[in-house]
């Protein structure tokens, strides 16, 4: 038995986790037939059976005449179907069209591949139609609206539920069902007190269960949304601050030295005795190693990349391991900052590990690490007054054996400095000397779990002896502030919100038409006539690399004999050595390529600032993160750079996707957009799978306020109540819905 029924109910009412007990097969009229087409939507209890929302509610008040209704608008009217046709067009696809009136007008209705629509609505139904109205071939008409069959609810404000009325269930049914189960219920038991309800302004539970499904009034649903909303996100709230609190705990940090030679030694006068960092007084520093490869850089820093390097400079001089997020967006320079706190380890003889999570991204990050730290050099402890090169090594599943044994020796015996690489870094056979720093690239690609994997590698696995290094988690794919705070709310957060002086925003042109094609070739011919290069981003093709790189192969051959005859063309794919690879980039840096055709290896990393044209062909088939990231290998200097996006018969949410753009290039809004598009599956990714608790809370911008609000209770709940041991109702909700596996961090307080 679970532990979450064995607390079946509080004494103030009825908890979630006993709801979760009982069968959905308990409510009256829920026959073996009627729970087998629950069990298809995965309502097997009552409590999924009440946290099944309303997709939508039809405002019965603001119902409208067929006569009195205008093109192009949604309208909503409540009609009785008066003829049914059902038929196959002449691609094969399902038609029923229905002719529906309402007492002032006859419209069409109009339904594709949902040949059981005819089923569900003989002539003589009445039902709600939402829907635009559209006219095809003068008449006017509806095509897939939403339907409701209104049985005898008489709210004004009808639930439409996602329910799957191919299977049988009318949404009217559904909304009894739920009535019912609500009503036996009870009052449930709220685990927000009415203080924190008066501050917050919302609702109790009761109430807002009710009123999910059965509103008065569209506001009155809005109170209950925002309460419910809060609800899912405080779970969270509560598991990601425990995480925090947990690993703070049992932390062992490391006390870098940080800054200028022979300046914040005395480290001893703010000891935090509450905790046991790692700091002899013995160990070696090789110099503000950070300081010179800045000061040696091209460049200065930005603001922002300042202001970066000296809050990680901070976290990293403390006691208490970081955990902090680096955001920015593409270009914004974070491989610098990145460097900067990996040298700090590097410094105090220990050693840096940066993680991406694919090969290419892998490989590409070794490059400009290893390049930009080309001439930075340690005092070398086998020959006396002698210096030797930051060594730098790679790792991932294409290393041979060979080399791999040797590098795992050299990360035992700490020869290796830096080591950059994939997931390989995480198998048992990896062990560092002394691990120090840990960068992690692109962390929304990996679990919680896998970013804890590599932490744990500070140390021995035998003995527990060693430190907890500091980590530092890097996204390139913005992630709205709402979004971070929930998917790393355990993280802090440091922004790189400028972009380094000169760079001009890339013009971004979706070439629509054959005619806006040729313009795109025509512009690459100019570019590289004027000494600039370009980048053409072959189309995505289903199946292996091979594949790709074989369709890359092709398009190189069919440019080289049309559009771009007579220029330079080198190819890139993932299927090329990495020796080739770098001899093909090499190349394209010095201009012996002027054209690279590439597959979506040049995502990320590349960096040729030369590069002033991208041509993306098939467009509408990437997304938008994804294109942004392309569109990122150019505009890297002064010149003004193009990105052209071809794509010509795109679906209607490629359509968004390609104006959004051409319309911005802001990383944030672009994220959005993709948010808006997507839905937050996109962000929180399957590994997270606690985050699928969010039905109702969403991490646009809107509920801002509310995961605000939902961490302040949480640090709050927990300040008081460290494990939640005094409040066991809450632990099991969170443990319910978050996951056993995600909440882990409830057992071990
Ligand atoms: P991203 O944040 O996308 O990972 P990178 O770290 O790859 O960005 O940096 C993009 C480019 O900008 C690189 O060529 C890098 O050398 C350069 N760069 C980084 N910081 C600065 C700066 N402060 N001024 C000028 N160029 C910079
Ligand atoms: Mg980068």
């Amino acid at each position: 038995m679970s532990p979450a029924a064995r607390r079946p109910t509080a004494p103030d009412g009825t908890t979630l986790a006993h709801l979760a007990t009982i069968p959905v097969r308990q409510i009256n009229r829920v026959g073996d037939k009627r729970a087998e087409a629950l069990a298809a939507l995965d309502i097997d209890t009552v409590l999924d059976l009440v946290t099944h929302y309303p997709r939508r509610y039809i405002d019965r008040t603001r119902q409208a005449d067929v006569a009195g209704m205008r093109m192009g608008e949604e309208s909503l009217v409540l009609a009785r179907v008066v003829a049914v046709r059902s038929r196959r067009t002449r691609q094969g696809r399902a038609l029923v069209e229905l002719d529906v009136d309402d007492g002032t007008g006859v419209l069409r209705v109009t339904f594709f591949n949902q040949a059981w629509r005819g089923r569900q609505l003989p002539a003589g139904t009445e039902a709600v139609f939402f829907g635009k109205l559209e006219s095809y071939r003068g008449k006017r008409q509806f095509t897939n609206p939403v339907v409701d069959l209104v049985g005898n609810r008489t709210g004004r404000i009808v639930p439409i539920y996602p329910t799957s009325e191919k299977a049988g269930i009318a949404g009217w049914e559904f909304g009894e069902w739920v009535e019912e189960a609500l009503r036996r219920s009870g009052s449930l038991h709220d685990p927000l007190t009415p203080a924190w309800r008066d501050e917050l302004d919302l609702v109790d539970r009761t109430t807002a269960f009710a009123a999910i499904h059965a509103p008065e009034s569209i506001a009155d649903k809005e109170r209950a949304r925002r309460r419910l909303a809060f609800d899912e996100l405080l779970r969270l709230q509560l598991e990601v601050v425990m995480r925090r609190q947990v690993l703070e705990r049992d932390a062992r940090g490391i006390r870098h030295v940080v800054g200028p030679d022979h300046a914040g030694h005395d480290h001893d006068a703010d000891h935090d005795a509450d905790h046991d960092a790692d700091h002899d007084a013995d160990r070696v520093d090789h110099g503000d190693l950070a300081g010179t490869f800045v000061s040696g850089l091209p460049f200065p820093l930005t603001d922002a990349q300042r202001r970066a390097v000296a809050e990680i400079g901070e976290d990293l001089a403390g006691p208490l391991p970081m955990h902090r997020l680096l955001q920015g967006d593409v270009g914004s320079g974070k491989t610098v900052v990145a460097l900067c706190a990996l040298l700090v380890a590097v410094r105090g003889g220990r050693q840096g590990a940066l993680m991406a999570p694919t090969e290419v991204l892998a490989e590409q990050h070794f490059l400009s690490v290893r390049a930009l730290l080309d001439g930075l050099s340690v005092p070398d402890s086998g020959r006396l007054e002698g210096r030797r090169p930051v060594a730098v090594a790679l790792l991932t599943n294409r290393t041979g054996a060979g080399e791999r044994a040797k590098l795992h020796e050299g990360l035992r015996s700490g020869a290796v400095d830096i080591v950059v690489g994939t997931h390989a870094l995480l198998t048992d056979e990896v062990r560092f000397a002394s691990l120090g720093v840990v960068v992690i690239d692109e962390q929304h690609r990996f679990g919680v779990e896998q970013r804890d994997a590599l932490r744990v590698k500070g140390r021995d696995a035998a003995t527990g002896e060693g430190a907890d290094p500091d980590v530092l988690v890097m996204t390139a794919t913005p992630i709205p502030r709402t979004a971070a705070m929930v998917v790393f709310g355990d993280l802090d957060v440091t922004e790189l919100d400028e972009l380094p002086a000169g760079r001009t925003p890339v013009r971004t042109v979706w070439a629509r038409t054959p005619t806006d094609e040729d313009a795109a070739w025509q512009l690459v011919r100019d570019e590289v006539a004027a000494g600039n290069r370009a980048y053409v981003v072959c189309p995505l093709v289903e199946g292996s690399e091979r594949v790709q790189a074989s369709s890359a192969t092709q398009e190189r051959s069919r440019l080289e004999s049309g559009p771009l005859a007579g220029l330079r063309i080198g190819l890139l794919h993932g299927q090329l050595k990495a020796a080739d690879k770098e001899g093909v980039m090499e190349s394209f840096r010095r201009g012996e390529i002027q054209v690279l055709v590439a597959t979506t290896v040049i995502e990320v990393g590349v960096d040729v600032p030369e590069a002033t044209v991208m041509v993306v062909e098939d467009a509408d088939r990437f997304g938008i993160a994804q294109l942004h990231q392309l569109r990122g290998r150019v505009g890297r200097s002064a010149r003004p750079s193009w990105c052209y996006l071809l794509g010509s018969a795109p679906s209607p949410e490629a359509t968004v996707r390609l104006e959004a753009l051409e319309r911005s290039t802001d990383g944030f809004e672009l994220a959005d957009v993709d948010l808006e598009l997507r839905g937050e599956g996109t962000i929180l990714g399957t590994r997270q799978k606690g985050r699928s608790d969010l039905k109702l809370a969403s991490l646009r911008r809107g509920d801002r306020p509310l995961v605000e609000a939902a961490r302040r209770v949480a640090e709050s709940v927990l300040a008081a109540d460290p494990g939640l041991s005094h409040s066991p109702q809450l632990a099991d909700e969170v443990r319910l819905f978050v996951g056993e596996e995600e909440a882990l961090y409830l057992f071990k307080s």
